[in-house]
């Protein structure tokens, strides 16, 4: 019996020969023509003002709080169920996540939590598409207008996900994506941070090249360049830049293959849900979804651990996350918690992700939905 890996990044074939082109030009370094090419596909495929390819959407979400001019005591409203790099690029600044709790049915941020948690420090309110499905942007958006927030999205998960037909990262003033292996599209590490508000672009262009105004020196609007405001070294390589664009290219048949693997989960596991047995994810009406996580709600910690057990035991892999960040050593020292986070410290103890990637096929996808039932049938 072979292992179903959780994971497999879509290779496409093309990559080599990109690479190959990049390694003969004898021009490593970034912002070369597959960088370019990236940004072009980013910015007309999603419609956003700017894209800027980064080495992690890690990177791209540091730009963000840079961009956002946190400073110590500021505080940013975010949810606790997420990966560590949203809040570190807020403690980053000395600025202080401010964590509130989750909608229980599609596990993002619940927007009727975020006024109340709003004081005279608050700044940003930053947004994780978990699962790439979309927060209540409207409502969000209303908000951070009505107390003059900036809203940041973590769209790490979002790529080709809409929100009433808006690509998820270019919805608030700045967004950020993910290439990382473990994503539906990838460079191996990489991100990129898309600039959806036009006043933001110049220094979102100098804090990517350390400070300095070395783009506006290359597109020859100045003779030389120099330091000129904080910044780092956030670009990537082009032989990052060139795997990357050989999987946009293919994006669209990446994202329709896991699709089908969602669905397909989806529909296999209906009896399940009727049964109360576990729980599905749910898509809001107004949402497409990119099919970047499978996941189910167990009863119980203890029921996710044995489901785990055995799905391992008929050789198929699944994982738990996250780690709830208001009780991670860090969240303890570097944030706080509005409120209880019920819900938070509720699903991170249930959820479950299944194999997801594309290309799984209908034998292993069979094997997937055969072990869940025979686990719930056991246990019966
Ligand atoms: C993957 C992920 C990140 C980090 O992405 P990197 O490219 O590895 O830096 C950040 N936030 C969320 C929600 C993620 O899923």
């Amino acid at each position: 019996m072979t292992n179903i890996p959780f994971n497999v990044p879509p290779i496409q074939g093309r990559e080599l020969e990109y690479l190959k082109e990049v390694l003969n030009s004898k021009k490593l370094c970034g912002d070369g023509p597959f960088t370019k090419r990236c940004h072009l596909w980013l910015e007309q495929k999603l419609k956003t003002q700017r894209a800027l390819l980064t080495h992690s959407c890690t990177a791209a979400l540091e730009m963000s709080a840079m961009l956002a001019n946190l400073e110590p005591g500021d505080e940013v409203i975010m949810p606790s169920y997420t990966f560590v790099s949203t809040a570190n690029a807020v403690a980053l600044r000395g600025a202080i996540p401010v964590f509130v709790d989750v909608r229980p049915d599609t596990v993002n941020i619940d927007e009727n939590l975020i006024e109340a948690a709003i004081t005279r420090k608050t700044r940003a309110i930053f947004v994780v598409h978990y699962a790439g499905v979309a927060c209540e942007m409207d409502r969000i958006l209303e908000i951070a207008k009505k107390h003059n927030l900036l809203v940041l999205e973590d769209a790490a998960q979002g790529l080709l996900s809409t929100y009433k037909g808006r690509a998820l990262g270019t919805i608030g003033q700045l967004g950020s994506l993910s290439f990382h292996e473990t994503k539906n599209v990838v460079a191996g590490e990489g991100g990129a941070l898309l600039i959806n508000d036009p006043a933001l672009v110049e220094r979102a262009e100098i804090i990517r090249e350390k400070g300095t105004d070395r783009s506006r020196f290359l597109r020859g609007q100045i003779d030389k360049y120099t330091w000129v405001d904080l910044g780092s070294s956030y670009l990537p390589s082009e032989l990052n830049a060139a795997v990357l664009l050989a999987q946009l290219e293919d994006s669209e048949s990446i994202t329709a293959s896991r699709l089908k693997v969602w669905n397909d989960y989806h529909t296999g596991l209906k009896d399940l849900e009727a049964g109360e047995n576990l729980r599905r994810p749910t898509i809001p009406a107004n949402c497409t979804h990119n099919g970047h996580m499978y996941y189910v709600l167990t009863k119980s910690l203890e029921v996710r651990t044995e489901l785990i057990e055995f799905l391992k035991s008929r050789g198929v892999s699944s994982v738990f996350h996250y780690i709830p960040l208001h009780s991670a050593p860090a969240g303890r020292k570097f944030a706080r918690a509005h409120g209880t986070l019920r819900h938070t410290d509720e699903i991170s103890e249930r959820l479950v992700r299944l194999p997801m990637w594309s290309g799984l096929d209908a034998a292993a996808e069979s094997r997937v939905l055969e072990s869940v039932h025979d686990f719930y049938r056991s246990r019966s």
